[in-house]
């Protein structure tokens, strides 16, 4: 008998603590997992899912009006219904929170839905005062939306609120101009809102390459956002007739239906014992851990956003399979962080797998690049001046390719495919050697000039 309760105690029932749960107890391991809000974490319950589902939604927009040019007798007056989309997309959380909790029961983990504190290096204490031992635990509780102090802050709302929204506010304001702010701007503009984004610098979505940045901050203009750089927030007030007065920096207050902050994600660690063993965090309050995801408490580990490596979810997935593999399969794996794709799901998306052409110009001795700026045929039949731009960033000594990045339609769907062979080390030569598909948009990656 094991002097523990558990081999493994688990905090967070989010992707990453999902699939460590899961893989573990296959292994053989004695699971518990905790979770003290519902099964699915971020992704399923309040982010990448329903916000994909809503921006599905969103996009009718467009293709409605489009579909005229291509036939269709679109009515002008189309209308559109928020509670049936919010409904459906919240409906389809609970199938999929279901499936999650499904998951972790027939693979024999134990749920169980209460919050858990650490209280030791192989303890932890349950709200209801119950202590659990564990010869491991596993710290997988993700991260919350990060809100800049400024008074009246309280009016705004986070992303966590807006799958709940009891109607389409006619007037947005958008806090911070990276993914959230990127994907909510589009999803609120196309379904009739007037969108204010604005940011503390001159800067949208950080880290992606400047020249698709660019894009798509000109496309957003062309569509009717509005864009206030700059701006930090000096105070949210709230009118006589509900309305939300913004004062910030460099411009004129803005009027709003709602405030939306989209200013980061900070790691949720504030109150869970972790100083009761050793645990150390770092100046963002995220775990500091190794390569096999090991706390400086020997007994604890950490996996996903709590650990602020790559807030993805297929990271934390990767993390929490390779956690389980290592310490409950006898697999030694370690995480391979390098050529990660990623998108943001604006309208257009963009994406992008690999370094940016500045990254490579600052890290390789010579770079060529290549571009294919061009207006996709459903857009030119739509009568929409919308062009995607392609970019292929490559090593001037080796030809390899080091990084591609796009923006137009599908963009998410077609860098999936494009990582698979900068993961691969692939040439430019390697990928003009493959014969083109034709007519699609992602041709223009084998065909660069
Ligand atoms: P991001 O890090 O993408 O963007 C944060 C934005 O807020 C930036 O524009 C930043 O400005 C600004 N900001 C940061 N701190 C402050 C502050 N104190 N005051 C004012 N502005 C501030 O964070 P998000 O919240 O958009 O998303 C969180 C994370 O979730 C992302 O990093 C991503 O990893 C993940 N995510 C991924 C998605 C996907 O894969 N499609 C979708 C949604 C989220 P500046 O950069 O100018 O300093």
């Amino acid at each position: 008998m094991s002097e523990f309760d558990y081999d493994l105690f688990v905090i967070g029932a989010g992707s990453g603590g999902t699939r460590a749960s899961r893989v573990a107890a296959a292994h053989g391991a004695r699971v518990a997992v905790a979770e003290e809000y519902r099964v699915g974490g971020t992704c399923v319950i309040r982010g990448c899912v329903p916000k994909k589902l809503l921006v599905y939604g969103a996009h009718f927009a467009e293709d409605l009006r489009d579909a005229r040019h291509f036939g269709w007798d679109v009515p002008p007056d189309c209308a559109f219904s928020w509670p049936r989309l919010r409904d459906n997309v919240l409906k389809e959380v609970d199938r999929i929170n279901q499936a999650y909790t499904t998951t972790l029961e027939s693979n024999g983990a134990e749920i169980i839905h209460q919050r858990a504190t650490v209280s030791g290096p192989n303890e932890v204490t349950l709200a209801d005062g119950t202590k659990k031992t564990a010869k491991t635990i596993l710290i997988a509780v993700g991260a919350h939306p990060a809100i800049p102090e400024c008074p009246g802050h309280e009016h705004g709302i986070t992303s966590n609120e807006a799958f709940h929204l009891e109607a389409v506010p006619k007037r947005v304001l958008i806090a911070g101009a990276g993914y959230i702010a990127n994907e909510f701007a589009g999803i609120f503009h196309q379904l009739g809102a007037h969108v204010i984004l604005m940011n503390r610098t001159k800067d949208i979505l950080r880290g992606y390459d400047l020249q698709i940045r660019d894009r798509l901050l000109q496309i957003s203009m062309m569509k009717g956002l509005e864009f206030r750089f700059d701006a930090t927030f000096q105070g949210i007030e709230k009118l006589d007739d509900g309305c939300l007065k913004v004062s910030m920096a460099n411009h004129e207050p803005a009027v709003v239906d709602m405030v939306m902050f989209a200013t980061g994600r900070k790691p949720n660690t504030h109150g869970l014992g972790l100083d009761t063993a050793g645990v150390e965090l770092d100046d963002m309050g995220a775990v500091k851990v190794d390569d096999h995801n090991r706390s400086t408490c020997p007994s604890i580990y950490a996996i996903g956003d709590v650990t602020n490596r790559i807030q993805l979810t297929p990271i934390a997935i990767r993390e929490g399979q390779a956690f389980a593999d290592n310490l409950f399969g006898g697999k030694a794996t370690v995480v391979d962080y390098d050529c990660v794709p990623s998108a943001v799901f604006s309208h257009p998306p963009i994406a992008g797998v690999g370094m940016t052409e500045a990254e490579a110009r600052q890290k390789l001795g010579s770079v060529k690049v290549y571009s294919s700026d061009f207006r996709p045929m459903k857009n030119v039949l739509a009568g929409r001046d919308e062009r995607a731009l392609y970019k292929m960033v490559c090593d001037g000594e080796t030809d390899r390719v080091v990084g591609i990045h796009m923006i137009g339609p599908e963009v998410a769907e077609i860098i999936q495919s494009a990582a698979v062979a900068v993961k691969a080390g692939l040439t430019k030569a390697q990928f003009d050697a493959t014969v083109a598909l034709h007519p699609t948009m992602a041709e223009e990656l084998v065909l660069l000039k």
